[in-house]
């Protein structure tokens, strides 16, 4: 569609960071065109139009941006999911494996109640690994994760069916 064409087309790609071989898909520009920002915050809020929506959780940091953007939308809270150490309460933790090494993201215990509707966001799913901990985050407060969406997929390192296989619905924009 030309909405997404022109969201796609908002996305600068820079080669060779963070380091050789990576095709690193920038958002910033995305963020800073009007037009574009916009469609992109309606297309990730037009699925749950009209569906009660609790909280988004957003992870660390360029989902914070959209998820802040999709919970005003929404009128549902936002909850930041952040890196191990961040949090100022008394927080639930997950470690995920990293290509070298391992990383821990972490939630407030007392962000969501049990039983509510949270649609978790980050801007671009590679592996998985992130968004696959996240979830684990989400269910051990016993929400219930009605969906993961993104910005953009990258289908060939199979995070998005890494997800599917946890039960979860996925959504991406841009593949
Ligand atoms: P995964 O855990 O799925 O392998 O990696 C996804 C996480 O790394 C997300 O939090 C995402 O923000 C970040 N990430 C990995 N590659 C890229 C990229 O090319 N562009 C952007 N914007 N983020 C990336």
């Amino acid at each position: 569609s030309p909405v997404i064409s022109d969201i796609k087309a908002a996305i600068r790609t820079i080669p060779d960071y963070p380091k050789p071989g990576i095709m690193f898909r920038d958002i910033t520009t995305l963020l800073g065109d009007t037009r574009a920002f916009r469609r992109t915050v309606d297309e990730l809020v037009n699925p749950y139009a009209g569906s009660k929506v609790d909280k988004i959780a957003g992870i660390e940091a360029r989902g914070f941006i959209v998820g802040g953007a999709m919970a005003h939308q929404l009128s549902a809270g936002f909850v930041p999911i952040r890196k191990k150490g961040k949090l100022p309460h008394q927080v639930v933790s997950v470690a995920y494996a990293l290509e070298y090494g391992s990383d821990e993201i972490e939630i407030h215990a007392d962000a969501l109640v049990a039983g509510e509707r949270v649609v978790l966001v980050d801007d671009l799913i590679a592996t998985g690994g992130t968004a696959t901990a996240a979830v684990e985050l989400l269910r051990k407060l016993g929400a219930d994760v009605v969906a993961c969406c993104f910005i953009v997929d990258l289908p060939e390192l199979g995070g998005a069916e890494r997800l599917r296989g946890l039960g979860v619905e996925v959504r991406s924009l841009v593949a």
